[in-house]
């Protein structure tokens, strides 16, 4: 299973892993496309900067996202028009303009080869009720206010029939892999440290150490540009971790829609990519909370495509994490009580966006410049009265996830129970287990408690993976981290020898 964005990537840079000790006077910790910009700023001030992945350059969320650059927000700028008025909402979409002629700038200056297109953006509806019309003549006004151009669909854009909806015209497209893999060979160039499969386990937030298993970074300032920050944080009790998938196909004749297309009823993203003379249309969509996913994801979308596209073959599927926070801006800029210390989460589905402003507001932080930007997204900021909804939310899930998952958890009697193929949270001589038998029979066994903050993972049929409900953390199924805040794998226990 591997997205889309990894055709074409075979002749790629690799970076090494760290070793030693090593001093710098920013480590950025995560090469995505928030940690690689950000060093890519730092680097032009001069800063010694070192990136530490734990996996390689952007296999993170932005190797797994749709590759879409928009000034407004998938979920809806009347939203946040609602909730914070008209000013803020200009601000999102200008900030987001900005930042997106940043990028292809960079695209130019660096010759990223990633094949980035300015293409219309559309919200469309295949019914045409009046909560739809409603929700199209608010969200119409929340663009116009902010100072987009609008236009009214009323042709036909798809091969099958939207009744109504909207089109912004001048947003972008790219491959985000080759973007932040050509961001990676840039800022390497200008001195930047690169360093691959070196997860951070442990930070020293007195004396400014990030360690890994075996090394050790001494930095001045440190930025957690890990989707989310790693160990346990003030801003993930408000933040909703959630799951969305992505499948491609190649289709019989030349109808390949070209732009970014979001079904709204319910929302799928369309989009095509072009590489070495073959085309693909993608969907994406299925988002559950992490952890709660019961449906075959892939088939569905698989089943999506067919229903709307003449399908010839299916040709890609993969998964991907996005965090939202409870007042629905990022947050980005310095943690709670740590003045040295960055952050830059809850991008909600338009952090290649977010990501890219986060990593020049942050280098604006570190440097002491000032920022247009940064007031709005400070990760300090208070927001009671606009977060109490998604906040009350999250928090009743975690504590029931906490206590229901804890008494529900049935008992195993024996290894045997389990077939090739299945998993398992199970009580054993008073543990809880994470139990999977792979499809040649053999036993993984592991701790269930997630080692962030104590919650019981959830087995993930679609991606074979142990998925924690509460805050994201996400596990193979030998144990180690894949994702989310958790620094540390989940504990293996020894299968019995005649399991
Ligand atoms: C299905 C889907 C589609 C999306 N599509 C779009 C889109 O079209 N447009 C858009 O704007 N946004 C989109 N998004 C959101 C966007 O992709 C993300 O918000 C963005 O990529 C986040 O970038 P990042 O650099 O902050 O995080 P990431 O890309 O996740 O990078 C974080 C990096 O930190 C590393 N890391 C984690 N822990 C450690 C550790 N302990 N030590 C060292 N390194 C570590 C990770 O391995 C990872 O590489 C989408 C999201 C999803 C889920």
């Amino acid at each position: 299973m591997q997205a889309i964005w990894k055709i074409g990537d075979t002749e790629i840079e690799h970076y090494p892993a760290l070793a030693g000790k090593r001093e710098a006077d920013v480590v950025v910790i995560g090469a995505g496309i928030t940690g690689l910009t950000t060093a890519l700023q730092l680097a032009e001030d001069g800063s010694r900067v070192i990136v530490l992945e734990a996996l390689s350059v952007g296999e993170g969320c932005t190797g797994g996202s749709t590759g879409n650059l928009y000034s407004p927000l998938a979920k809806g700028l009347s939203a946040i028009r609602k909730k914070w008025g008209d000013d803020v909402s200009r601000d999102i979409v200008t900030s987001r303009i900005e930042t997106i002629d940043f990028i292809e700038a960079t695209i130019e200056r660096f010759a990223i080869d990633c094949q980035f297109h300015r293409r219309p953006l559309y919200r469309l509806f295949t019914t045409a009720d009046e909560v739809q019309a409603y929700e199209l003549d608010e969200e119409r006004k929340a663009l116009l206010e902010a100072g987009l151009e609008v236009e009214d669909i009323e042709q036909h854009v798809l091969p099958f029939s939207p009744l109504q909806g909207l089109k912004i015209n001048d947003q972008a497209q790219f491959n985000p892999l080759l973007y932040v893999q050509g961001l990676a060979k840039a800022v390497s160039a200008m001195g930047v440290t690169i360093l691959e499969h070196s997860p951070v386990r442990d930070v020293d937030y007195k004396q400014g150490v990030v360690k890994t298993d075996t090394a050790a970074v001494t930095a001045r300032h440190i930025v957690h540009a890990t989707h989310t920050p790693k160990g346990v944080d003030l801003l993930q009790t408000g933040m909703l971790p959630s799951r969305e998938y992505g499948v491609s196909a190649k289709l019989n004749g030349e109808a390949y829609p070209e732009g970014i297309f979001w079904m709204l009823d319910p929302f799928h993203s369309l989009r095509s990519y072009r590489y070495a003379g073959e085309s693909y249309l993608m969907v994406i969509g299925e988002k559950h909370k992490t952890g709660e996913g019961k449906y075959d994801y892939y088939q569905r979308l698989r089943e999506y495509l067919s229903q709307h596209f003449d399908v010839q073959e299916f040709c890609h599927q993969w998964s991907a994490q996005q965090y939202s926070s409870a007042d629905g801006l990022p947050y980005i800029g310095r943690m709670h009580a740590r003045d040295n210390v960055y952050v830059a989460t809850g991008f909600a589905a338009d952090g290649l966006t977010w990501g890219t402003l986060a990593g020049r507001i942050i280098a604006d932080l570190i440097h002491g410049r000032d920022n247009t930007w940064h007031a709005h997204f400070d990760a300090r900021r208070i927001t009671p009265a606009k977060s109490a909804g998604g906040w009350v939310k999250e928090n009743a899930s975690v504590t029931k996830h906490l206590v229901q998952d804890y008494l529900a958890t049935g008992k195993l009697k024996e290894f045997a129970e389990l077939a090739p193929g299945e998993a398992k949270v199970a009580t054993l001589d008073g543990e809880k287990l994470a139990i999977y038998r792979n499809e040649s029979g053999e036993l993984s066994v592991l701790s269930a408690v997630c080692p962030h903050m104590k919650c019981l993972v959830h087995w993930n049929a679609n991606d074979t993976t142990w998925d924690c409900p509460c805050h994201g953390s996400r596990f193979d199924t030998r144990g180690d981290v894949i994702e989310g805040p958790a620094y540390h794998a989940l504990e293996r226990r020894d299968p019995p020898v005649d399991s």
